[in-house]
């Protein structure tokens, strides 16, 4: 009885056999290994064969640079390895395998069988069964290796049971080793299912050519290149047009130092740097490769090694949807923003005005001015990709191509008063609107008025803010607290219209701003946003709404004050701006006869 109780290690074949537990789970995954043992042993050429989805027959030879006939026991042990000699090796992993638990582990559960030589000539071979050594000899072949895996899991039952049909473990494996090829475009691969060949990528074709084996050809050909280097990050690949974005994510293939990994950190990244270009529920196509420096990240997360664990996330993140944007900016600009749009100078923008309402909401927009229909015109490309309503668009764009303002042979006087409307008399010490009822007169301060008009739409449309890219991004020095700050309210300053992004410096690089700002006016608005201290999204909205609005001192024709009145007139709550201050005076007949002592 004492005996049972006492503690003994494992046979060494039942320890490969838990261990294949966790790197071993189905066809594709032991293909994995061994094309990146090949990988790691410098293989140019890489031959793959399954059968029956590989539970049956796994094949991979390489011209790599084989292994020593005595070290080729060693191989298939436990926790032997040629790539991997110390601890500090492990902070700096470059190779694909470390561990070395693979090839022990699937020579557990299988019947397996390793030749491999030194240089062309003769090699030497070992078989092993469910983990037992059965048969050592030398065999005549080229240099390289090569492994056989056959009747897989046929000791695991259990495991035996989750595989899929033949046919999907053959679309995986088929899948695997696509991925692979991405990755290595200086390595032939041919991966044959049966007798079949089912790939064969050639030494020397380049990422778009190995990705027209597997994706639809208008598809590869919209592809344009990522090509991005920042301190020692590099981000490089290939992302699709927006306006072929697909329901499903299965085209984004992610790359860390050239593994293939799934990584939640990039793809939020890739997916943030399309957002406003494709619907949320869209997916775009993407190929990332990020190289970083390896003691910058931990691939020895998870023993398949598809998950990764990067030291400084926000800075990959950050990096990598930069990457991302550059391209689609480069490739994928809407027009009509850039070449019409600014710079205006800032004495110009108060002249925008009578094109302003075609920023309005609909039910705002004045129908009698020509500028907001002719507004529409240029939405063109994108709206049906947008989730934001019609309204919101026309708030955020700027119809500056039709600046200078339309119908300018349009009669400016005189000027009927809209429906319960005041006549509009003039503007007084070019602030204040002078408007004129049958029973009151009004004054307006057209800024607070603009203001509110602003601000009322901002919250409407919620974190939706149109962007607007800039040909140059803007600099920004920032002190640290303006960084933390700045990386504090990060997504609602994105959700306004910003892309950001924080530089050694601190400094912060505008790539995009808010289609309602100008540039200087955007970097203004940074400025104060930065250095307040507890900002709800209402003041966020405050201040932009008065970075945004005319101000006093701006001279307004007829039309651009009666646009704002008219405006001003169907908001809800008219009388005060986000500030608190009233933004309409009135005196009624009464009181101004009180005020002449004509009546007592
Ligand atoms: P790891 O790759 O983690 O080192 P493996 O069990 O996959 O562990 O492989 C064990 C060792 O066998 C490797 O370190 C390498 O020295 C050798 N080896 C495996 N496959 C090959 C190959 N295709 N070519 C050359 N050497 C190989
Ligand atoms: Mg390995």
């Amino acid at each position: 009885m004492a005996d049972e109780r006492q503690i003994r290690l494992l046979p060494p074949e039942l320890q490969n056999q838990i261990a294949a537990g966790e790197v071993v789970e189905r066809p594709s995954s032991v293909l994995k290994e061994l094309v990146e043992n090949a990988l790691d042993a410098d293989a140019t050429r890489v031959r793959i064969q399954i059968r029956n989805g590989g539970q049956s027959f796994i094949k991979v030879s390489d011209n790599g640079m084989g292994i020593d006939a005595d070290q080729l026991e060693l191989a298939v042990t436990r926790h032997a390895t040629s790539k991997l000699e110390s601890m500090l090796d492990l902070q700096e992993i470059r190779s694909f395998g470390f561990r070395g638990e693979a090839l022990p582990s699937i020579a557990s559960v299988s019947r397996f069988r390793i030749a491999s030589s030194r240089e062309d000539g003769e090699g030497s071979a070992l078989e092993v069964l469910h983990g037992r050594i059965t048969r050592q000899d030398r065999t005549a072949m080229p240099r390289g290796t090569e492994v056989e895996v056959s009747d897989l899991f046929a000791n695991v039952p259990a495991r035996l049971k989750f595989l899929k049909q033949p046919a999907t473990e053959a679309r995986k494996c088929a899948e695997l080793v696509t991925r692979i090829a991405l990755a290595n475009p200086h390595v032939d691969f041919e991966f044959l299912n049966g007798d079949r060949s089912v790939h064969r990528f050639l030494s020397g074709q380049d990422l778009a050519q190995r990705l027209a084996a597997i994706w639809p050809r208008e598809v590869v050909e919209a592809l344009h290149a990522v090509n991005y280097a920042d301190g020692t990050f590099g981000v490089t690949g290939l992302v699709g047009d927006p306006a072929m974005a697909q329901a499903r994510p299965d085209r984004i293939l992610i790359y860390v130092n050239d593994r293939p990994v799934q990584d939640k950190v990039i793809m939020s990244a890739i997916r943030e740097a399309y957002r406003g270009r494709i619907l949320g529920k869209e997916s775009p196509q993407a190929v990332v490769f990020l190289q970083i420096p390896p003691d910058e990240v931990d691939v020895n997360v998870h023993p398949a090694k598809t998950e990764v664990r990067f030291q400084d996330e926000g800075a990959i993140f950050r990096a990598v949807r930069r990457a991302v944007l550059q391209t689609l900016e480069d490739n994928f600009r809407r027009p009509d923003i850039v070449d019409h749009a600014w710079p205006l100078s800032v004495g110009q923008v108060h002249q925008t005005l009578p094109a302003m309402e075609a920023r309005l909401p609909e039910e705002f927009a004045p129908s009698r001015f020509d500028s907001a229909q002719s507004a529409s015109s240029y939405e063109e490309p994108w709206p049906q990709k947008f989730p934001s309503s019609t309204a919101a668009q026309q708030l955020f764009e700027t119809p500056d191509s039709t600046y200078p303002p339309a119908s300018p042979s349009a009669p400016a006087e005189p000027h009927p008063p809209a429906p319960g409307l005041h006549q509009y008399l003039g503007q007084f010490a070019r602030t204040y609107l002078i408007l004129a009822a049958e029973n009151e007169i009004t004054l307006i301060d057209q800024h607070a008025a603009h203001e509110r008009i602003l601000f009322n739409m901002l919250r409407t449309q919620g974190s939706h803010g149109q962007r607007r890219p800039l040909l140059m991004p803007l600099e920004m020095p920032l002190h640290t607290a303006q960084s933390s700050r700045a990386q504090e309210i990060w997504a609602e300053l994105e959700g306004l219209g910003f892309s950001l992004e924080l530089a050694p410096g601190p400094r912060l690089l505008i790539n995009s701003i808010p289609a309602l700002l100008t540039p200087s006016k955007a970097r203004e608005f940074l400025e104060d946003i930065l250095t307040e201290k507890a900002i709800s999204m209402d003041d966020l909205w405050a201040v932009m709404a008065c970075k945004a609005a005319i101000k006093a001192g701006d001279i307004l024709s007829a039309d651009e004050a009666l646009a704002l009145v008219d405006a001003w007139q169907r908001i809800p709550d008219k009388d005060y701006c986000p500030h608190g201050r009233p933004i309409a005076l009135h005196w009624g007949v009464n009181e101004l006869e009180k005020m002449f002592k004509r009546r007592s």
